[in-house]
């Protein structure tokens, strides 16, 4: 029997893919890269976008044209809502909620509609297939506790649960052990990370110092004094819940990423509390100043969403000033859309689709600007970078630990996917630097 894999949406998906391939591969399966020669595909969606909804609407009747004996498996964040399945109850074959993966052998045999018991700690359990060579997704945790006015996440993937710290330590140990070069630890609030542990402390060498409990913070601490050659990355921070141990905690460990992610969705007060996200514009700024503080080399992203439903044109110039004042590396806009089932949806989307746009672009300039302007520091200097792999016009690239992208053109030297090497960087753009030619 084979199998197809679709994954569509963020990093959380990506690595359950892996533990869907895994399972499958476990149970006999084979994959296959072509959907019209599988006998199940599975289909991994996404709910936060329209856009991302509206794919899966559009791939299910290609995939039963093109193989109409095909058993369709349907899981990731529209598997949950009602709404979708009735839309798709006759075009689906399977519905998995993912929590629900290690009944998916028994679901593909006998099609029955098993009740779902399971913790998202058990799915997580699976040894995923990991699809790189040197880069290995971690997940810490599943669900969120938040409940973000916009967001669908709460509903699509339940409450927050967290991996006990110790069998998160393990996978990492097994897999830098295998020589890989990017632990990227995610779950949608790792700030939130808490786990208890054992009792018997000297089951690990990392715990002794520790209290009864360990936190984020506590656990990049334990992973990093782990022996190897590897950068730890982590996604994603929530301002509300990102504290200054934390921050220490970077600075003072060289393989953790310089490199913070902290959505703010929005630079005015007002418009974060509709949006449910229990910070302050102030708060936001102060922790971007520790962050500077204590480590000046590191770059900053965000998340925005304009256009949120009653955002006023003043209400906008806050985020704009914000966008100003930080001086962002990159940011990922969103015009907003209504997401079925969140509380904004019941909100009057009344920002008209031109004015969204406008107010993207207007950010577009700025963050251009400050991206180009941080990247000017780069310039003469050595950094360490990932080979990551060839691009489509045969350049080589790859990223620093501060996630710039690099070209690596014409080295001199024979270059390696998932190798680290040094270089210096001679040229500059808004989203990228470049390393001198020829020079080692
Ligand atoms: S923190 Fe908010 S935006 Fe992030 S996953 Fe949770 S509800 Fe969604």
């Amino acid at each position: 029997m084979k199998y197809h894999i679709v994954t569509i949406g963020c990093q959380m998906n990506k690595s359950d893919s892996e533990r869907l391939a895994s399972h499958l591969k476990s149970n006999n399966y084979i994959q296959t890269p072509y959907r019209k020669e599988a006998d199940v595909v599975v289909i991994n969606t996404c709910g936060v976008r329209q856009s991302a909804e509206d794919r899966v609407y559009g791939l299910i009747p290609e995939i039963k044209k093109e193989n109409p004996g095909v058993k369709l498996v349907l899981t990731g964040c529209l598997s949950e809502r009602q709404d979708v399945l009735k839309r798709l109850k006759d075009k689906v074959d399977i519905w998995l909620p993912i929590k629900d993966l290690p009944y998916l052998k028994d679901k593909l045999k006998i099609r029955s509609d098993l009740s779902k018991t399971l913790d998202s700690n058990e799915y997580l359990r699976i040894k995923p297939e990991l699809t790189s060579f040197f880069s290995a997704f971690i997940p810490i945790g599943n669900g969120c506790d938040n409940f973000c006015a916009y967001c669908v996440v709460p509903y699509a993937r339940g409450r927050e649960v967290y991996r006990p710290a110790l069998e998160i330590i393990k996978e990492v140990e097994e897999i830098v052990g295998k020589g890989y070069k990017e632990i990227n630890l995610i779950a949608q609030n790792v700030n939130s990370y808490v786990s208890v542990l054992p009792n018997n402390r000297e089951s690990h060498k990392y715990f002794h110092s520790l209290g009864p409990k360990i936190d984020f913070a506590g656990l990049l601490e334990a992973i990093s004094c782990l022996n190897g050659d590897f950068w730890i990355r982590f996604a994603t921070s929530h301002p509300k819940d990102m504290s200054n141990k934390l921050i220490k905690t970077i600075a003072a460990n060289k393989n953790i990423c310089r490199h913070i992610h902290l959505p703010v969705q929005s630079g005015d007060d007002e418009v974060l509390e509709k949006m449910n996200r229990k910070y302050s514009s102030r708060h936001y700024q102060k922790l971007i100043d520790s962050i500077k503080y204590y480590i000046p080399e590191a770059s900053i992203t965000t998340d925005i969403i304009v256009g949120f439903p009653g955002e006023t044109r003043e209400q906008f110039e806050n985020t704009v000033n914000l966008f100003q004042e930080i001086g962002f590396d990159m940011a990922y806009i969103s015009q907003y859309s209504p997401r079925p089932g969140t509380s904004a949806a019941e909100m009057k989307d009344n920002v008209p689709p031109e004015e969204k746009k406008k107010r993207e672009k207007e950010l577009t300039e700025i963050l251009r600007e400050s991206a180009y302007k941080n990247n000017q520091k780069y310039i003469g200097r050595r950094v360490k970078v990932l080979v990551e792999g060839v691009n489509k016009k045969g350049e080589w690239y790859g990223k620093t630990d501060t996630n710039k992208n690099v070209k690596l053109n014409n080295m001199g030297v024979d270059l390696q996917v998932g190798d680290f090497i040094d270089v210096t960087i001679d040229e500059i753009w808004d989203f990228g630097l470049s390393c001198c030619p020829k020079k080692p």
